[in-house]
């Protein structure tokens, strides 16, 4: 079973993590998309909340997983016998910080891989930070993140909103 684990802080998940996620789901047996507990960022969602959302939008692909973790990466796939982990590439900075990464994983753990897929064109500007953005200024997100996720958007900003 070629098990990948593909790692982020999906805060919120959008349209373009759920691309690659299906799209590695075509390649591999078994992807586990890990949830990182504690990054060190601002969260809009809790940890149960990103996982409940990424777990409800990827509800039918059969072969993904969602599960949350912290500490490393390499010591997650380890647990889980996974060997390659999987990242998305947007633009050129990315390609920086993962090509920093996946050095990295490779001094921490050589039996791990790092495989990046490119984004799709539509999603090519698409960030958790930018649909934040959008819905606190008030704008629809609808064509960035599926109903779910928008609809725990408009929540948490009407509960947030003085
Ligand atoms: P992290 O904090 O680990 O970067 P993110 O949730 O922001 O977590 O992203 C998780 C992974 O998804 C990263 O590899 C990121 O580059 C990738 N990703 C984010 N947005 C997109 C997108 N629009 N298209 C393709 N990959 C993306």
């Amino acid at each position: 079973m070629n098990t990948a684990v593909y790692p982020g802080t999906f805060d919120p998940v959008h349209n373009g993590h759920i691309d690659i996620a299906r799209r590695a789901a075509g390649i591999f047996d078994r992807v586990i998309v890990a949830v990182y507990d504690l990054p060190q960022k601002s969260l809009l969602f809790n940890t149960q909340e990103r996982v409940a959302m990424v777990r409800e939008v990827l509800a039918d692909v059969s072969n993904i997983e969602v599960s949350s973790y912290s500490g490393l990466t390499v010591d997650f796939c380890r647990e889980r016998g996974a060997h390659t982990v999987v990242r998305g590439l947007r633009v050129i900075s990315d390609f920086e910080r993962e090509y920093q990464m996946s050095l990295t994983t490779r001094e921490l753990a050589p039996e791990i891989d790092m495989v990046c897929l490119m984004t799709s064109l539509q999603y090519a500007f698409l960030s958790s930070t930018i649909v934040k953005e959008v819905a606190l200024a008030g704008g629809s997100v609808s064509q960035f993140v599926p109903e779910p996720v928008s609809a725990a958007l408009r929540a948490r900003l009407t509960h947030h909103t003085p």
